[in-house]
């Protein structure tokens, strides 16, 4: 009888070629800083708990899939979803890891920033410490999150064989770049559960006071998940070719993303939408900008022109519309997962 696979064996081959690594490329390892590795170890209890967590809110299919979380050796900071034996597996990149303390020690230097969290530029290190941890927390939350809702939209299986096709196809990728957003969608909702029941701190006193502390968090929540996608903002979006990208462009996640928040407040705490405003989003958007110091980092300013230069509104709407045909075709391939919404 041959030997079971171990989760980690399963995790590796699936993310790596025996002969050649990733995408052709073996790596170096960058986790022998022994506090990156330590980190790396904390994280992998973390994450694979709350996922151990989460399965046991999954009510379709019975049994639930077995989840499992580790990073693998990548040079870019990027998170991949995948399944192998029927298993869940969502890998990290160890890159993600080795940038992110110094991409929020960055954006915590940085005065707007400060101004749009309220911390006092001058002084208040606790405040910076706490958002510095918060942040972190938030970055890998909603990147593990949003891999996550790739498997609850049912986007990672082999099934049905038009997903397949779509999957496969390197010309017409909308149906890809909608399951992106579907993705983001599921990452906000998740994510902003779990910043306002598990981390939500208690606040003595007045409503006004818990209400400041938790627009804070909602802040902190929109610097996460922008700051991330910022990697994308130097990529030039092409009108005359705009379906052969699989994800579509930063600011488009960032206004579907901003449009899931919404929807969470009026769900959750109506009292926030305020701090969704405008104002408050291109502040954000203002505080992020080139956090990760690319070379061809493009103003935003320069993103909006080249997005507008098109049939932006038409696009969206296509995105819409591809969003609900997605969902009923994968329908019967989605998990569905109890005390979510
Ligand atoms: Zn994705």
């Amino acid at each position: 009888m041959p030997e079971p696979i171990s989760l980690s064996e399963t995790f590796h081959t699936a993310f790596y070629d025996a002969e050649e690594g990733k995408l052709g490329l073996w790596q170096p390892n960058p986790l022998t800083d022994p506090a990156v590795a330590a980190l790396a170890r904390k994280l992998h209890g973390d994450v694979n708990s709350s996922l151990e967590e989460q399965r046991s809110r999954i009510v379709r299919p019975a049994p639930a899939p077995q989840l499992y979380f580790d990073f693998f050796k990548y040079r870019k900071p990027i998170a991949e979803a995948t399944e192998r034996n029927e298993i869940f597996l969502i890998g990290a990149a160890d890159a993600l890891l080795t940038s992110l303390s110094s991409l929020i020690e960055g954006l915590l230097s940085r005065p707007q920033v400060l101004a749009f969290l309220s911390i006092e530029a001058k002084g208040n290190d606790v405040d910076r410490k706490d958002a510095q941890d918060m942040l972190f927390d938030l970055v890998f939350l909603f990147v593990t999150n949003h891999e996550i809702g790739h498997f609850v939209h049912g986007h990672t299986g082999s099934q049905p064989e038009e997903w397949l096709e779509f999957k496969s196809d390197p010309v017409k990728r909308l149906p890809q770049q909608a399951a992106e957003i579907e993705a983001d969608g599921y990452s906000t909702f998740a994510t902003l559960n779990w910043l306002f029941t598990k981390r939500s701190p208690i606040v003595e006193g007045d409503t006004g006071a818990r209400q400041k502390v938790e627009a804070v968090l909602l802040r902190l929540y929109l610097l996460a998940a922008f700051s991330y996608l910022e990697m994308g903002s130097s990529r030039p979006w092409r009108w005359h070719c705009p379906e052969t990208f699989t994800h579509p462009q930063y600011l488009t996640r960032v206004d579907f993303i901003v449009g899931h928040s919404r929807g969470w407040c009026e769900r959750h705490a109506i009292e926030h939408e305020r701090n969704l405003s405008q104002a408050h989003i291109h502040e954000a958007l203002e505080g992020v900008h080139n956090c990760w110091h690319q070379p061809d980092s493009r103003n935003l300013e320069r993103q909006v022109k080249d997005l507008t230069s098109g049939p932006y509104a038409s696009w969206e709407e296509r995105i819409r519309e591809e969003r609900s045909r997605l969902r009923q075709l994968l329908e019967p391939f989605q998990l569905i997962v109890r005390d979510y919404s």
